[in-house]
């Protein structure tokens, strides 16, 4: 399953009455933790923080009941494949959905949806080695991205993204390229931060960076003289 970085919230405002999109990075959370959403009228329609890119607290404001409505999700939930329905649990109905701007898309035009699929997306549970180069390896290709360093040789610039505990995958959705970058020691910070430019070689695998195991052993050592 290929993740992408960025998701779609719909969700009814609870004082203009409208239906409003909102996209949500989250590279929007590499720095500051925190992104509110406003609605068009002012309205603050939802708030979402996280600490660690892992776990994310999401308050919204719902249009059913007037009363704040708060959920913890976690990566693969908040940026997965599958939407999401913003319940309020007064009328047991959705006030709007987060997920794939496709699905979201459609979700508002059908209204109909099942809260077993809420459960359903909260079974992950997944942990970053080092979560704190893994937030800064991701700044770092933010800002790639932003100069337009960042790509494959094929010409796209859009990658996608997949976290997983140990590293980085990258993604060419118009050919097969995939990058890997390994980010679970600070070593990997050094090597990726030492890099100006960084295109994926069409429908290739290419290894940005080299795994550090060792630092997994030295460790232990550690605690062993401990
Ligand atoms: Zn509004
Ligand atoms: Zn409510
Ligand atoms: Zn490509």
């Amino acid at each position: 399953m290929i993740l992408t970085t960025n998701t779609t919230i719909a969700i009814q405002c609870s004082q203009c009455g409208k239906l409003e999109f909102h996209a949500l990075s989250l590279f929007a959370f590499s720095r500051r933790g925190r992104k509110n959403l406003l609605c068009g009228c002012g309205l603050q329609h939802m708030s979402v923080t996280s600490g660690n890119l892992q776990q994310f607290n999401v308050t919204y404001a719902c249009a059913y009941c007037g009363e704040t409505h708060y959920l913890r999700l976690n990566r693969h939930t908040l940026w997965g494949y599958n939407k999401l329905p913003l319940i309020c649990p007064a009328v047991e109905a959705p006030v709007g959905y987060i997920g794939p701007r496709q699905k979201v898309t459609q979700a508002c035009h059908e209204q109909e949806q099942s809260i077993g699929e809420l459960a359903a997306g909260l079974g992950y549970e997944e942990d970053f080695e080092n979560p704190e180069v893994m937030l800064r390896i991701l700044d770092y290709l933010h800002h790639l991205a932003k100069q337009g360093d960042l790509g494959c040789a094929c010409g796209n610039l859009q990658l996608s993204f997949e976290l997983l505990p140990d590293r980085i995958e990258l993604y060419c959705e118009f050919c097969e390229a995939v990058g890997v970058i390994y980010a679970d020691s600070s070593d990997n910070v050094r090597q990726i931060e030492g890099i100006n430019s960084m295109y994926l070689e069409e429908n290739k695998t290419l290894h940005i960076n080299n795994p550090l195991r060792g630092q997994h052993l030295s460790k232990t050592n550690e605690e062993v003289k401990k």
